[in-house]
C-alpha cells in the first residue's frame, strides 16, 4: 500500500529525515516509535506532502506521489496532481482538528462531498453509519465543542475512514486525550485495524504497539534503525538505541 525510498527532509540545515526506507503491505498495521524530535511527525507530514520532501520517493497504491521518475528524469508532480492524490492518505493528528462551527455528521461529510464529489445524501447516509458504529449515535448533530475529548478524536476517525483512504497515518492519536480516554480510542483504532485497513501508527504506547501491529518501527536521529515483528523487537531489540529508548519507556 505505501512504499518510501530515501526519503529526506533538511529544515536550515537540520536533517529531520535521513534517507527513509519503509514498505507497508495492505491491510498491515505498523508502528512508528522513537524519542520525541526524532522525526515521526515529520515523516507523516512528507508522506502526505504537507511538508515538501528534499529528496527520494513515495508510492501508494502502486503510484508515486509526489514525485516520479520518467525515463531517467526526476518528474515533480504539480500541485494539482498532488491534491488529487492526497485523499488516498488519511492522517489523523494528535491535536484535534476538527471544524469547530461543523456539527459531528457535517465534519465528516463535508470531505466526501466537496473533495471526492459525491452526492450529498448518499454521503450523510455513510457518515451516519460510519459515526453510529463508532458509537456516536446521540452526539451527530453537536459541535466539536460539545464533545468529549475522546468523542472528538472518534469525529476525527470517522472523518478520515469517510474519504475510503488506501491507509491512514495517526500520529499520537492518543496522546492529546485523558488517561480515562486513552482505552477507549485504542479500542477503536484496534477495531479499524482488524477491518484490514491499512495503518503506520506513531505512538508512545507501547503496549498497543506490542498488541496490535504487525510490525514496528524504530525511528532515531531521522534515520529507521530497526524494523521487525512487534513482539521481536520489544522482546529483542538489537539496537542500543532502541533499548535505552525502550528502557525509559516500559
Ligand atoms: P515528538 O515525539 O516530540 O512529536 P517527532 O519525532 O514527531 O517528535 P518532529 O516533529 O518530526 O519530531 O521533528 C523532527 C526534527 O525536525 C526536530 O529537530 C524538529 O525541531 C525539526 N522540525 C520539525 N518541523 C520543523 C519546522 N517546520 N522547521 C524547522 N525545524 C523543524
Ligand atoms: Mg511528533
Amino acid at each position: 500500500a505505501l512504499k518510501v525510498s530515501g526519503l529526506t527532509k533538511r529544515f536550515r540545515g537540520v536533517t529531520a529525515l535521513d534517507s527513509i526506507y519503509l514498505d507497508v503491505a495492505r491491510g498491515e498495521v505498523v508502528t512508528l516509535i522513537g524519542p520525541s524530535g526524532c522525526g515521526k511527525s515529520t515523516l507523516l507530514r512528507c508522506l502526505t506532502w504537507l511538508e515538501e520532501p528534499d529528496d527520494g520517493f513515495i508510492e501508494v497504491g502502486g503510484r508515486p506521489f509526489g514525485r516520479a521518475v520518467v525515463g531517467q528524469v526526476v518528474h515533480r508532480q504539480t500541485r494539482r496532481e498532488i491534491d488529487a492524490l492526497r485523499p488516498k492518505i488519511g492522517l489523523v493528528f494528535q491535536n484535534l482538528n476538527l471544524w469547530p462551527h461543523l456539527s459531528a455528521l457535517e465534519n465528516v461529510a463535508r470531505g466526501p462531498v466537496v473533495v471526492l464529489g459525491r452526492k450529498r445524501a448518499a454521503v450523510e447516509a455513510q457518515a451516519r453509519t460510519l459515526l453510529a458504529r463508532l458509537g456516536l449515535e446521540r452526539q451527530m448533530d453537536k459541535h466539536p465543542h460539545e464533545l468529549s475529548g475522546g468523542q472528538r478524536q472518534r469525529v476525527a476517525i470517522a472523518r478520515t475512514l469517510a474519504m475510503e483512504p488506501e491507509l491512514i497515518l495517526f500520529d499520537e492519536p492518543t496522546s492529546a486525550l485523558d488517561p480515562e480516554l486513552v482505552g477507549e480510542v485504542l479500542g477503536l483504532l484496534r477495531e479499524i485495524a482488524a477491518t484490514g485497513m491499512t495503518m503506520l501508527v506513531v505512538t508512545h504506547e507501547i503496549g498497543f504497539a506490542g498488541g496490535v501491529a504487525d510490525r514496528i518501527a524504530f525511528m532515531d536521529q531521522g534515520r529507521i534503525v530497526e524494523t521487525g515483528p512487534a513482539r521481536a523487537v520489544l522482546d529483542n531489540p538489537t539496537d542500543p538505541r532502541l533499548r535505552a529508548f525502550l528502557g525509559r519507556v516500559l
